[in-house]
């Protein structure tokens, strides 16, 4: 794979393996990553985004090697587009959303509907039926094919992830850890703006206990579901806010 960016898809160079592909037509806020990690035998794809634009349109390098795609939870921005990997890994908790996408427990109502900002153009736009309709869109049922709960390893060839069961902004939430790398993947529990905790699936206490457990991980560099990367004294300064605005 290679950097670039076409105006609709963006793919990141982030050293030792790992790529990050963004969807340029949802707000920058509303992106979720998709991290994609190398090992020898096989590639991680962590997160599948909105999956309104085919990747395979715009990367089709990134089909060519065996992928194991893991959704960290099944957020829209996280699972839209997960159909177009066969071979898909979730916690055993949200597997059910995977079988049936519905706009409720994938939060696509509220995240887009109430909020349009969250598009940032309309990929939709000049194709054929026009626009992009929030309203009509479904995503598209991606069952899963494998579970992987806490403490379950992908093993890629010559590098291993461990999941980590993370919940508080959904109850399956799954954070990935390498630890030869010190380089966890924390998607929604921890990044650079304000953690969704009101959300139906959400837990405040849950959320206070995924917090001390990832602030007792070694960890050098963070790569979060949304917004920039960070190291792990900041991870602990992000977790220390999110803590005393709750008072404890
Ligand atoms: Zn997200
Ligand atoms: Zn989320």
């Amino acid at each position: 794979m290679k950097a670039f960016d076409d105006g609709v898809i963006r793919v990141e160079d982030h050293q030792d393996g790992i790529w990050r592909i963004e969807e340029l037509y949802a707000s920058p806020g509303g992106r979720g990553a998709i991290w994609v990690v190398d090992g020898t035998e096989r590639r991680l794809v962590l997160d599948a985004g909105w999956g309104l634009v085919p990747l395979a349109d715009h990367v089709p390098a990134l089909f060519g090697r065996p992928i194991v795609a893991v959704a960290s939870h099944t957020h829209f921005d996280h699972i839209g587009g997960l159909h177009q990997f066969a071979e898909r890994w979730v916690h055993p908790l949200e597997a059910g959303v995977l079988d049936d996408p519905a706009p409720e427990p994938t939060q696509i109502l509220p995240y887009l509907l109430d909020y349009p900002e969250s598009l940032a153009f309309d990929p939709m736009a000049g194709g054929v039926g026009g626009g992009f309709d929030p309203r009509a869109w479904r995503i598209p049922p991606a069952p899963a094919t494998g579970l992987l709960d806490d403490g379950g390893v992908i093993d890629l060839g010559g590098r291993r992830l461990i999941a980590l069961h993370t919940p508080g902004h959904s109850p399956g939430h799954l954070c990935l850890y390498e630890a030869a790398r010190r380089i966890l993947f924390s998607v929604d529990v921890v990044y650079e703006g304000e953690i969704l905790d009101a959300i139906p699936g959400a837990d405040i206490d849950d959320l206070l206990a995924t917090h001390r457990r990832l602030d007792a991980l070694e960890v050098d560099r963070v790569l979060p579901g949304h917004f920039g990367v960070f190291d792990g004294a900041r991870m602990r300064a992000l977790t220390e806010v999110y803590r005393r605005s709750k008072a404890v």
